[in-house]
Order: C-alpha cells, then sequence, then structure tokens
C-alpha cells in the first residue's frame, strides 16, 4: 500500500506563518546520555506549526474544540485536487468544475507545496470559494498553507467555514501527490478544550 506523509517535518528553522518568532517551536533536550542512561527532551509548539488542524473555536467564541472533534471525519475518503495553475486565490469560479459532493473531504494542491519557505504571496482559498463549498456542504478541507486565507481583515474564509463547522487542515505537502481519491488519516494531538493542534497527515492509496 503506498503511504504519503503529507505533514511538515516540525524542527526550529521550518517555515511559520509570516516567519514570527514567537511562532518558532522550541525543541530543548531535558536529559541525555552525557549525565544520564537516557535522552528526553520537551518541545514549545503554537497549536498551529506545521501540519495542523483549525477547529470553531479557532475563530468562533464557545464553538467546538478538539474535545469534539470525531475521528470519523479525520480518517476519511478524500479528494485532492491538482491547482497548482492558480497564481493567487483560489474562488468559487476555480472550484465549480470540480467533483465535490455533500461530506466530502477536499485537499487544494497548489504552488504552496513546491518550496518550504514562507512565502507571503501564498495561495489561499477566497471567501467566495468558502462560500461555494459552505453551500456544497464539504465536510472538511485542506490545504498546503499555513493559513487557509490571506490579508483579509474579517477573516472570512476562516468565519465561513468555521461556522458552518467544516473542519480546516492547514500546512499540508502535496507535491508528490497525484490528483485523485485517498484515504485521510488526520490525526491531532488529544489535547483538551484547544482550537486545534499539530497532526502527522497521511494519504494512503485506495486499492
Ligand atoms: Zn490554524
Amino acid at each position: 500500500m503506498k503511504i504519503y506523509d503529507v505533514s511538515m517535518t516540525i524542527d526550529e528553522q521550518m517555515q511559520v506563518y509570516k516567519n514570527l518568532d514567537e511562532k518558532r517551536p522550541i525543541i530543548s533536550i531535558t536529559r541525555d546520555f552525557r549525565s544520564s542512561s537516557a535522552m528526553e527532551s520537551r518541545i514549545s509548539i503554537d497549536m498551529h506549526t506545521g501540519t495542523h488542524l483549525d477547529m470553531p473555536l479557532h475563530f468562533i467564541e464557545n464553538g467546538k474544540s478538539l474535545d469534539d472533534l470525531d475521528l470519523g471525519d479525520v480518517v476519511t475518503p478524500c479528494k485532492v485536487f491538482d491547482m497548482t495553475y492558480i497564481k493567487e486565490g483560489i474562488t468559487q469560479m476555480d472550484l465549480e468544475d470540480k467533483d465535490i459532493q455533500e461530506g466530502d473531504f477536499i485537499l487544494l494542491k497548489t504552488a504552496n507545496s513546491s518550496t518550504d519557505i514562507f512565502n507571503f504571496e501564498f495561495i489561499y482559498l477566497t471567501e467566495d470559494g468558502a462560500q461555494f463549498l459552505m453551500e456544497k456542504k464539504i465536510k472538511g478541507i485542506g490545504i498546503d498553507a499555513l493559513g487557509i486565507e490571506r490579508n483579509q481583515p474579517e477573516y472570512g474564509t476562516h468565519l465561513t467555514l468555521l461556522n458552518a463547522d467544516i473542519l480546516i487542515i492547514e500546512g499540508l505537502r502535496l507535491w508528490d501527490v497525484p490528483e485523485g481519491e485517498y484515504l485521510l488519516v488526520a490525526a491531532p494531538l488529544k489535547i483538551r478544550g484547544v482550537e486545534g493542534a499539530p497532526m502527522r497527515a497521511i494519504l494512503l492509496e485506495i486499492e
């Protein structure tokens, strides 16, 4: 069975949103073989680091948190759309000719996956694109950017999706994945009450 690892590697030099230092993970060794018989380390990490899930609570007060996540919604068939030809935002027009059905989990593969350096001009989902997906009643959307929207002062894309309880995965790495249908396994860390968490996301080829 072919397994695609569609996750970012977490390290202190990895790309973080807008290259902000406060968003960098810090990994420290608390015990090692110089002074003891084992190695242990710890990590200080923003929940929106690398490949991660956004729950409604990220933008909606009293919205659903990770406690409310149904694993069946993130261990699920999904559709990868190749949108590497898009230069700016992905709009309703760009999505209209795609096969999108109620309950789908859609992953948007864009030019963002071609580099591991944070690009301030990253490809994103526009508010009208989000509106279209909301009307289609999808259950989840993933993108290979650290943000699903870019410079939208009212957070229209996030709010449109999260108000409809549509799950958002950000920070995917999809460059090696051909367009098609896969089994998505995208389980975030099980942390109580939070608005999102990092995950190891993989795609399995459906036989
Ligand atoms: Zn996020």
